[in-house]
This record gives structure tokens, sequence and C-alpha cells, in this order.
């Protein structure tokens, strides 16, 4: 099924006379025994119907919906070994970035960061590795990885493998196809896609895996709020007409960002709907931008439907690689001559 009929198909009641087409909000901590669900921890039909549309969107055969992008990331490192020996992007999601140093001091993982667009460095770390995490693009500065040669060359020497698929979505790159064990979303971005909302998602092939992610789940109990998976399937029934309305505005910033004269080097990796670019000046006149939009939220996070921006480096978390000058964009679905007129309003204010 392609992406805009899965997003609107999905998740649905059965078809019967009467049933209603929407999932209902299953506010309940506890239920009759003897049926699929015992306690409101381990399962929900409100998130189950989250998750069917998910595995719809990822070609997948199962999804697990969790709490946060963060929450489904933990689970995934939950089920390595102590000591497992690793291998990471070394630019990536910061919240990722920060708690795969702690593991690595902690002595929890052994951490191998590569620079995951450098395949030969990749396939050296992975000799010897159990596990391969890949963020592709990363975030913030757009890097690709060769992602089918990559998981290809892990799956040879056995690795299990997951990918976070936030940036890309489910629209430009389905990494189950690609041979990867787990896709996982923070669905809080394009998948909820209104700012409004926390949550995650890992989505599967393999039954056992499914089982082993559902205990993690139940047992650090990192389990999404009814309303919560709601919103997030409320969210999907559009994602794809937000995605591709978002991902056409990029494209066409582009050009616009790379003739200005107070940009100095922009960043796209060729799909999705975020841009990094730099500006012509220190971190005092790229806040100088990023507070100078009229229209443009400056904030973090991305994938809503309004645009927001932000100078990366204003977190100290945030990888000294990143330039103090980098403002990432998320391009959102507003017309996009508004866009443009605010972006190039808010550089006027520094040349
Ligand atoms: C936001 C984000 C996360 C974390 O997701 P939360 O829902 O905020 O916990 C992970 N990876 C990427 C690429 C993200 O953008």
């Amino acid at each position: 099924m392609r992406p805009e009929t899965a997003a609107i198909t999905s998740g649905r009641p059965l078809a019967q006379p009467g049933a209603p087409l929407n999932t209902a909000i299953s506010l309940n901590s506890t239920f009759t025994a003897g049926g699929p669900i015992g306690y409101g921890r381990f399962g929900n039909e409100t998130w189950s119907a989250l998750e069917d549309a998910i595995t719809s969107l990822e070609h997948g055969e199962s999804t697990l919906a969790f709490s946060s992008g963060m929450a489904a990331i933990t689970a995934v490192f939950s089920l390595l070994p102590h000591g497992a020996p690793i291998v990471a992007s070394d630019q990536g999601y910061s919240g990722t970035m920060t708690l795969l140093k702690k593991y690595h001091e902690q002595g929890r993982l052994e951490v191998r960061f590569v620079d995951i667009a450098n395949t030969k460095d990749v396939f050296a770390a992975l000799i010897g590795a159990a596990f391969l995490w890949i963020e592709s693009p990363t975030n913030p500065g757009l890097e690709v990885a060769e992602m089918a040669l990559i998981i290809g060359e892990a799956k040879k020497r056995n690795m299990g493998v997951a990918v976070d698929n936030t940036f890309a979505t489910p629209i430009n790159q389905r990494p189950l196809e690609l041979g990867a064990d787990i896709s996982m979303n923070s669905v809080t971005k394009y998948l909820a896609g209104h700012s409004d909302v926390i949550l995650g998602s890992l989505t599967v092939k393999d039954p056992a895996l499914h089982s082993r992610l559902l205990e993690a789940r139940t047992l650090i109990g990192s389990i999404p709020g009814p309303f919560e998976a709601w919103l997030g399937l409320r969210g999907i029934r559009t994602f794809p007409l937000r995605f591709n309305a978002a991902q056409s505005n990029a494209k066409a910033l582009i050009e616009k960002l790379k003739s200005h004269p107070s940009v100095e080097r922009v960043r796209y990796p060729g799909f999705g709907a975020i841009i990094s670019f730099e500006v012509k000046g220190d971190a005092a006149l790229t806040d100088k931008v990023c507070e100078g939009s009229k229209l443009i939220a400056n904030a973090t996070s991305l994938g809503g439907v309004e645009t927001t921006w932000e100078r990366r480096r204003r977190w100290p978390s945030e990888s000294a690689t990143v330039p103090e000058n980098l403002i990432r964009i998320s391009v959102g679905c507003e017309h996009i001559e508004d866009i443009w007129a605010d972006i190039s309003h808010a550089l006027s204010a520094i040349s």
C-alpha cells in the first residue's frame, strides 16, 4: 500500500454495520479477566490502532508505541548484553548521543562512534561488533549513510541493526526493506506532525524481537498515554499530505538560500524537509537572525506543520563539531513565498 493510502486506511475498527470509523480513546487501567489485555500497562486498544498505522507505513510486521522517541531508543539498547560492542554514528540526535556516551562511560556498552557517511570507516568498526545503530540523515549535519551497503555488511556479520528513521520518514526510507531489524521513529515529529504530543515507536518484522521489545516496554513502563496515542494516529492521517508539502517547500528554498549573500553554506541531503545552513557571522549574529523572524518560530524540535528554526549550538549538549553559525530549519506547510519573505527579512538584519 502506498503511504497516502496506508496513512488513511490503517488502524481503523473492522467495518461492520454501526461500527465507528475511528478507534476510541481507551481510558482503562484494568480489564475483566479472560480477555486479550489484562492490565493497562500490557496493552491498549488505542495504542494498537496507532501501531497498526505505523506498521503499514514502515512495511513491517508489527510496531510498539512508546511514551517518547527516547523511550523507544532506550528499549532497544536495554536488549543488549552488558558491555556489548556496538557501532553508532558520531553525529546524531543529542539525546541519543548523550545516552550512548553515558552507557560507554559506565561500561554498560562499548560504543564505537563512527562517521556514518564514511562507509570504509563503518565497515572497519563493524568487525567484532554486536549491534549497529544508524541515524541517517544525521541531526543536524544531515550526513547520509550508504544504508543498503552498511546494513548488508552488518547482516553478513550477524549483527542486529536499528535505524532512527525520524528525519527521512517512511516516505523516503524504509529500513526494514533494506534489511534492518528495527525502524525507530520519534512520532513526535512528522508522523504526529502538530507539535502537540511526544511519542515514539519501534517497527520490526521478527515476532521474537517484538516479544523482547514488548517485555522491555512492559517492565520499564515506558508506555504512551491513550490520548497521546490517539493524537498520534489522528496526525498520521495527514502525514503524507503534510510531509510532501513540507518537502517540496524545502526543495524550493535550497536555491534561494544558496544564492543569498548572507548565507555561507547550505546542507540538504536531497530529500526531506530539514535544511541546515550557516550564516555569514558569529553566534551572536546567528541568534539575531533566529530572533528576527515573524512567521517562523524560533524553537527547537521539527516535523510540525509550522516552520521552526534554531541555532543548534545554543544547546550546551550539542556536539562541538556543529558550527556556531548553523541554523537548522524544519520547513513546514505555510506558503513558500511567505516562508521565504520571513527568512530574507530575518537575514537582512545582519547584511
Ligand atoms: C526528536 C528526536 C528523537 C527523540 O524523540 P522524542 O520523541 O523527543 O523523545 C530521536 N531521534 C531524532 C532524530 C529526533 O529528531
